[in-house]
C-alpha cells in the first residue's frame, strides 16, 4: 500500500500547476431542458484551485435540487441555484472520496442542510482525509455521509432521476450518475483522458473494466461531463471518447 509520503510526493508539481488558477467559480456550461418535461437544470462550474467540475442538477418545477462535488464557492453556487429557481438542496452528491472533491461538504451541508450522498465503497475514506492533504489543499472535513448507493441506485431530485453506475478503479467506491442522455463521470473519465490510478485503492484493471463495461456501453450521444477540467472542451460525448481518448480506446 502506498505511504501518505507517497501521495504528497505525486500531488505535489499537481498542486502547484494549479494553485494559481481563479478562486472564483467560472460558469462553464449552461443547459436546460434537456429532459422531455423540459424542467431540468444541468449547470456546470468549475471551482476552487484544482480545475474540479462541480454541477448543479435540478427539477424547475418542484425546486428541489442537487450539487456534485461542490467542493469551493458555496455562496456563488448556492446563488447560482437560487437564480433558477432551486430554493432546496437537497443532497450533496460525491463522485468519489478524494479531497478535491469533498472539501466544500461541511460549508454547502451547514448552508443548506442536504444529505452527503457516496457509494457505499468510499463512504469509509470520506471522513479520513490524512491531515497533511487537509493542510495542503486547505481542505475542512468532511461530515460523515448520510446516504449511502451502490451500483443501480437512483437518486431523485423533483422528476429528475439520476441513475447510480459504480465505476471503481481511481478510487474503490468511485461512481458515475446517468441521467437523460448524460453522465457524470467524477475522476473515471476525463475528456481525452482518465482518471490516475497511482493513489492507495486505485487499479487501473478496474478502472479500464469501469470505462469499458459501464462508461463505453451507453449510447454514443451521451454527454460525458467530467470531474476536472483537463481536457480540450469541458464536456464530451462517450462515441468521441471511445474513438479517440488515448488510454481507453473503445
Ligand atoms: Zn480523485
Ligand atoms: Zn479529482
Amino acid at each position: 500500500m502506498d505511504s501518505v509520503e507517497h501521495i504528497l510526493k505525486s500531488l505535489n508539481n499537481f498542486v502547484k500547476k494549479k494553485i494559481c488558477r481563479s478562486d472564483q467559480p467560472s460558469i462553464i456550461l449552461i443547459l436546460k431542458a434537456l429532459n422531455s418535461e423540459e424542467t431540468m437544470i444541468v449547470k456546470q462550474f468549475e471551482v476552487g484551485s484544482f480545475s474540479v467540475f462541480c454541477y448543479l442538477i435540478g427539477d424547475e418545477e418542484t425546486k428541489e435540487g442537487l450539487f456534485i462535488d461542490p467542493s469551493d464557492h458555496a455562496d456563488e453556487l448556492l446563488k447560482e441555484a437560487k437564480k433558477n429557481g432551486l430554493n432546496e438542496i437537497k443532497y450533496i452528491v460525491n463522485t468519489h472520496c478524494h479531497v478535491d472533491h469533498i472539501m466544500g461538504n461541511a460549508e454547502m451541508k451547514r448552508k443548506t442542510g442536504a444529505k452527503i450522498v457516496i457509494h457505499e465503497g468510499d463512504a469509509p475514506y470520506l471522513t479520513r482525509t490524512p491531515p497533511d492533504l487537509l493542510m495542503m489543499f486547505s481542505a475542512t472535513p468532511s461530515p460523515p455521509a448520510d446516504v449511502l448507493v451502490k451500483d443501480g441506485d437512483l437518486i431523485r431530485v423533483g422528476n429528475v432521476v439520476l441513475k447510480v453506475l459504480h465505476t471503481p478503479g481511481h478510487s474503490p467506491g468511485g461512481m458515475s450518475l446517468y441521467v437523460d442522455g448524460m453522465v457524470f463521470t467524477g475522476d473515471t473519465l476525463f475528456v481525452g483522458s482518465v482518471g490516475r490510478t497511482d493513489f492507495p485503492g486505485s487499479s487501473w484493471d478496474v478502472m479500464e473494466a469501469s470505462i469499458r463495461k459501464k462508461l463505453y456501453t451507453l449510447p454514443g450521444d451521451t454527454i460525458v461531463f467530467p470531474g476536472h477540467n483537463y481536457g480540450s472542451s469541458p464536456t464530451s460525448t462517450i462515441q468521441y471518447e471511445r474513438r479517440h481518448n488515448p488510454f481507453v480506446r473503445g
